[in-house]
């Protein structure tokens, strides 16, 4: 049993506020993504739960100890750096013994437990070599190893697969999330990127500014985003977002955007109150309909941009209106949908796929 609780932690440095009154709970043997653009607090709140620094207030328990001011040699936690933090003289063998040594481990434990972690990450044949004369890739398979040799049960990984290229990258994804699925470790994995996040964590938490946003299922929290922040973050595209006023139409709810109207479904109870108020609506390229002859359900909008992308042609859009800000968006169409910049189409927007947000509170209402 390893669960992580993480009680209102808070932290500053100076008059920064890293993070900020977060609790989170990962559950033994989960694998949890810290998800947030450069500076959220990411690093930060792992390097509290690793004991690498000390939180200025709140609460830390791993398998139910209280670890808050526990050293990180005590803690019974194995970490992955950025920087891989290697030794590029030492051999790959020693580099991956390392911590066990350390720790006073018998020589043929050592011994077991290095070859054992070197054929989980297929390094068998590279054990006698050093680091320093080893590519990208291949360090950071012996980072993750010494990582795995120390079998402790909470695995602290900060930005792992960062110093790779991109092919790289995808490969040691993918990589990464068969082996710890099978060493079953309860998992902390902080990134910035947001497809490695959703494609690897059983559960992401999203943090900005210090503060957690949102803890939920990859799914959950790309369709249903807690809020504005979540949904522009997450997704490539980004979730769109267009401002509008919420009107009445002959007893039926609307939503004006940009001169054009919108009329939504009756299962809307939270938009109710803000008649003839201003409203954020939230949609995600996939999500609309477009069509090249008027719809009375569709909104008419000018094609600004066509990029093909191979699997979908991603339009760019601004909605047509006399006097109002042109609003752009991103649509996503089948990549044999002909269209031409400067064309007219009319999108759809199923209700069921928008996401309503009160533009002051950034806070999603309900989903639609
Ligand atoms: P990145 O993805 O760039 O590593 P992060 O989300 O991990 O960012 P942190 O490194 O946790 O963010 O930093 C959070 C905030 O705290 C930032 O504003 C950072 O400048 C500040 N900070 C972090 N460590 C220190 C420190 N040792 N001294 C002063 N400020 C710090």
């Amino acid at each position: 049993m390893s669960e992580i609780v993480v009680e209102r932690a808070s932290k500053s440095f100076g008059s920064k506020v890293a993070i900020d009154d977060v609790s989170l709970t990962v559950d033994d043997g989960e694998f949890l993504v810290l998800l947030g653009p450069s500076g959220c607090g990411k690093t930060t709140l792992l390097r509290a739960i690793a004991g690498l620094g000390m939180v200025d207030s709140g609460r830390i328990t791993i398998d139910g100890r209280d670890v808050t001011y526990v050293p990180a040699g005590n803690r019974k936690i194995s970490m992955v750096f950025q920087s891989y933090a290697i030794f590029p003289h030492m051999s790959v063998r020693n580099n991956i013994g390392f911590g066990l040594r350390m720790s006073k481990t018998p020589k043929e434990v050592i011994q077991e437990r290095v070859e054992e972690a070197a054929s989980l990450l297929h390094i068998e044949e590279l054990l006698d070599r050093k680091p320093s004369a080893m590519s990208g890739g291949q360090r950071q398979r012996v980072a993750v190893a010494r990582a795995l040799a120390m079998k402790a049960e909470v695995l602290l990984m900060d930005e792992p697969l960062s110093n790779l290229d991109a092919l790289l990258r995808l490969e040691m994804r993918a990589e990464l999330k068969r082996l710890l699925a099978e060493v079953n470790a309860t998992t902390i994995y902080v990134t910035h990127d947001q497809i490695e996040a959703l494609s690897m964590g059983d559960r992401v938490a999203v943090m900005k500014e210090g503060v957690l946003q949102q803890v939920d299922h990859p799914t959950v929290v790309y369709e249903d985003p807690s809020n504005e922040f979540v949904g522009g973050f997450i997704g490539n595209p980004p979730m769109n977002f267009i401002d509008g006023v919420v009107r009445q139409d002959k007893g039926r709810l609307a939503v004006e955007l940009a001169g054009q109207k919108l009329t939504v479904g009756s299962a809307l109870p939270a938009l109710r109150a803000y008649g003839g108020k201003p409203i954020r609506l939230g949609i995600r390229a996939e999500n609309m309909e477009a069509v090249q002859s008027p719809v009375s359900d569709g909104l008419k909008v000018r094609v600004e941009v066509v990029e093909p992308l191979g699997a979908q042609n991603l339009l760019t859009v601004t909605l047509l209106s006399a006097g109002s800000d042109a609003q752009p968006m991103k649509v996503s169409t089948h990549p044999t949908f002909g269209v031409t910049v400067g064309e007219q189409l009319w999108i759809r927007f199923p209700s069921h796929q928008i996401r309503w947000i009160d533009p002051q509170t950034q806070e999603v209402l309900s989903s639609g």
